[in-house]
């Protein structure tokens, strides 16, 4: 089988467990996105993947060979890292071809290999300039280079933006994507960033404390989180969870302090078969909204108070720092650019979009 993949791979240091076992199966060319809170052992897995570390159980397979033992060289992969060294000395052109001079490909291949990867980073002309005489942008994209001219099977990326600032991010995860249209290579990209994951991947990883939580398309993830860990993960900002309790009647209810909102479709058949009547009620920020302001078609509006302390503007929305009842919520209402700061009163949620969780397991209903 062509791809990456990782069977039942474990890892320790000494007695600690930071891998129990994963699972993972990465299609030839796709852009994968593998995320989590830092420490969940991202670095990790990929690292493993490079064969930077060894595995403490399992095996790995790239390009449909076992590369379980293999060392990181003979495993056809490039990878950038968070914190890429160049070597000030040298040139753009001399840190793009380093790899290359050192395994002592012939030189007109070097020139042309550095040359499409030149272009393709736009860094053609600046290939005679210093580190030092740089953006952290152009850095960066140096960085990938180095990698590029490579033209592995595979690419790992570990976290390659954090050290920029957020407009710079913003526009080298456009080239990030772009880059992998071009090339066509399977990608792994590896960050804190849930918005990074959500841009640039075609799948997403969502990892917590060594585990896989969920793998699936940006929009599987985002309307279909399988359990608490990942709807609260994924979406920003932030979805709001409260306490509640199912009520049967002509229509179900979740209840809870300060709210009581009508359970519709079929959440409600799964909710009705649910064990306890005990849950955890996940309201996204985005489906709040000021009253009478319509939906799309499934979208059936309930009135929900809130106690509104800050209102902060951003243009098109405004992002209330509100509470429902005793419990703190994030509310972004999207409101025209010249509206006035909102205060406290009745809103509108949108109960199509209401997520259940079980409060002991966490697992979506
Ligand atoms: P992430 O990249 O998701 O932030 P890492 O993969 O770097 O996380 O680390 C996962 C866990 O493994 C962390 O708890 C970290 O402290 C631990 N860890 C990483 N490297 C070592 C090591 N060499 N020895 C012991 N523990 C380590
Ligand atoms: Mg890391």
């Amino acid at each position: 089988m062509a791809g990456v993949q990782l069977i039942r791979v474990t890892k320790s240091y000494g007695t600690v467990t930071v891998i129990p076992e994963i699972t993972l199966d990465f299609d030839e060319g796709e852009f994968a996105v593998i995320v989590g809170p830092s420490g969940c052992g991202k670095s990790t897995t990929l690292r493993m993947i490079a064969g930077l570390e060894e595995v403490s159980g399992g095996s790995i397979r790239i390009a449909g060979k076992d590369v379980t033992w293999a060392m990181p060289k003979e495993r056809d992969i490039a990878m950038v890292f968070q914190s890429y060294a160049l070597y000030p000395h040298m040139n753009v052109a001399g840190n793009m071809s380093f790899a290359l001079r050192l395994a002592g490909r012939p030189r007109a291949e070097i020139e042309e290999r550095v040359r499409r990867a030149a272009a393709m980073l736009e860094l053609t002309d600046y290939l005679e300039r210093k580190p030092k005489d740089l953006s952290g942008g152009q850095r960066q994209r140096v960085a990938m280079g180095r990698a590029i001219v490579r033209d592995a099977y595979c690419f790992l990326f570990d976290e390659p933006l954090s050290n920029l600032d957020a407009k710079l991010r913003s526009s080298m995860r456009t080239e990030l994507a772009l880059l992998h249209k071009r090339l066509g290579r399977t990608m792994i990209y590896v960050t804190h960033d849930q918005i990074e994951a959500m841009t640039m991947a075609d799948r997403i990883v969502i990892m917590e404390k060594g585990v896989v939580q969920q793998v699936g398309s940006p929009r599987e993830v985002y309307n279909k989180p399988k359990n608490r860990f990942v709807a609260g993960f994924i979406g920003s900002p932030s979805m709001n969870f409260l306490d509640g309790e199912l009520q049967d009647g002509d229509q179900l209810h979740v209840v809870g302090d300060g709210f009581s909102l009508p359970i519709q479709g079929d959440l409600a058949g799964r909710a009705r078969a649910h064990g306890s009547r005990q849950v955890t009620v996940g309201l996204r920020p985005e489906h709040f909204s000021t009253p009478g302001r319509s939906g799309n078609e499934e979208s059936i509006f309930a009135p929900v108070t809130l106690d509104v302390a800050v209102a902060e503007y951003i243009g098109s929305s405004q992002f209330l720092a509100a509470k429902i009842g005793g419990a703190p919520v994030t509310a972004a209402i999207e409101v025209g650019p010249e509206s006035e700061p909102l205060a406290s009163g009745k809103y509108a949620f949108d109960t199509s979009r209401i997520y259940l969780f079980d409060r002991g397991t966490g697992l979506t209903l």
